[in-house]
This record gives structure tokens, C-alpha cells and sequence, in this order.
């Protein structure tokens, strides 16, 4: 269901993804690893449609069925929203809203009905452990229920893949490891795909494939 091919990528003279060649199933979960500077991010982002390819090179994206070269800006913000959901290290909750609020946000932005996105996230809430919090504001939470609740946020509209950016890279060791445990849960009962660039061996190891890039290729 995500299909990537001849994927190159420049920022000015510098090739930072030399022909990245990948295919991910629906509810597999797949880990990015590889040093610092690899490309894992670039492709990440590419993948999410936060920013796009070379366009020099011939290349397929597709996600769905839909092929990403294909859409304007307008469809492309738009497809993001329904099919991709985010997230990053830093969990990037806004600070003047609740756990509740901030996980409604993508579904509101999608014009999404109020009582139904509400329902969703609090049912969210639940399935994560975090019923009792979803009134508080993230500096209310310790760093694993951030990162909970950005996940809940990352699935509140069913986002066909979920793209994860070290997301356990500033948890404590027993926090990371409920987090992982949380995205096999996730696939386990949503079939919910996933795509992990980490530095964390375990969680490289637990995936269904570990995918090494290298100086902006997958070796
Ligand atoms: P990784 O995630 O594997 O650490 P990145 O994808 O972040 O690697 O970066 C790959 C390379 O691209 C690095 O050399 C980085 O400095 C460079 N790079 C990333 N983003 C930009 C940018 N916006 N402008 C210029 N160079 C960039």
C-alpha cells in the first residue's frame, strides 16, 4: 500500500537520497535504522508528504493507490490529514490545549463531526491508559503520556500509515518500552501500518523488517 520508487533527493548540489526503492504492506511495521545523516528523515518526510522528491529523476509515490506526483498542494494537505498520521521525538502537543483537545485537532482541521471526533478520542484515551488525564495540559503529563497522547492524536483520523520519527528517543527506558508495546497493540487491533526511523535496537529488532539506509540509499 505504500509504494516508492527511484527516490532521489537534493538539497542543492547534494544527493541525500540516491534512489530509494521501497514497498510497505498494509499493518506491517517497519523500522528505518542507519547513522546519523543517512537520509532516514528526508525519506520519512517524503513518504508523509511533508516534502517531496527530486523531480530531475522519473519516480513513483503511492500511497493507497493514489500517486502522490500526481495531486496539488490543495489535495496533497488534504490526503495528508485522511491518510497519514505523525509522530516526531519532541511529542509537539500544543501547550495551551488538553490531551482531549489535542487530539481532536487533525480530526477538526478534517471538519470532522465535534461528538463523534470527541467520542473517538476519548475511546483513544481509554484503549491508551490515559483516561484520567484527558483533561490536563501536556506539562501536566509525565514524557511516556506525551508521547501517548501524540499518538492518539497520530490515529484519531484512521490514517492508513502512521510515520514515526524516533518517537521513543527522549523516553526513559520502561517508557520506550510500553510505547513499542503500544504500536504491535495498535497493529494488533487496527491493522494500522506503521514506518519507524529509531536508534533503538529492541524496538528495530521487534518489527516485521528493519530497513538499514546508508549515505541515501536502503542497503
Ligand atoms: P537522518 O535522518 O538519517 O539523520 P536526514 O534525512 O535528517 O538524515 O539528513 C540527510 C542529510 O541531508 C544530512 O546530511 C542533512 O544534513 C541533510 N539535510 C537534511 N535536511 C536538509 C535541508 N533542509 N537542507 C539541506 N540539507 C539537509
Amino acid at each position: 500500500m505504500v509504494i516508492a520508487k527511484n527516490i532521489h533527493k537534493y538539497y542543492g548540489d547534494t544527493e541525500v537520497l540516491k534512489g530509494v526503492n521501497l514497498t510497505i504492506n498494509k499493518g506491517e511495521i517497519v523500522a528505518i535504522v542507519g547513522p546519523s545523516g543517512a537520509g532516514k528523515t528526508t525519506l520519512l518526510q517524503i513518504l508523509g508528504t511533508l516534502d517531496s522528491p527530486s523531480k530531475e529523476e522519473d519516480f513513483l509515490l503511492e500511497v493507497n493507490g493514489i500517486r502522490l506526483q500526481n495531486l496539488t498542494n490543495r489535495m496533497i494537505a488534504a490526503f495528508r490529514n485522511e491518510h497519514i498520521g505523525y509522530i516526531f521525538q519532541f511529542h509537539q502537543l500544543l501547550p495551551e490545549f488538553t490531551a482531549l483537545e489535542n487530539i481532536c485537532i487533525p480530526a477538526f482541521i478534517g471538519k470532522k463531526n465535534r461528538k463523534e471526533t470527541e467520542q473517538k478520542a476519548k475511546e483513544l484515551l481509554r484503549f491508551l491508559g490515559l483516561e484520567n488525564r484527558m483533561k490536563h495540559k501536556p506539562n501536566e503529563l509525565s514524557g511516556g503520556e506525551q508521547q501517548r497522547v501524540a499518538v492518539a492524536r497520530a490515529l484519531i483520523n484512521n490514517p492508513s500509515i502512521i510515520l514515526a520519527d524516533e518517537p521513543s528517543g527522549n523516553l526513559d527506558s520502561s517508557s520506550a518500552e510500553s510505547l513499542h508495546k503500544l504500536f504491535f497493540e495498535l497493529r494488533d487491533t487496527y491493522n494500522q501500518t506503521f514506518v519507524i526511523v529509531t536508534h533503538n535496537q529492541e524496538l528495530a529488532d521487534m518489527a516485521d523488517r528493519k530497513l538499514t539506509m546508508r549515505d541515501g540509499i536502503i542497503i
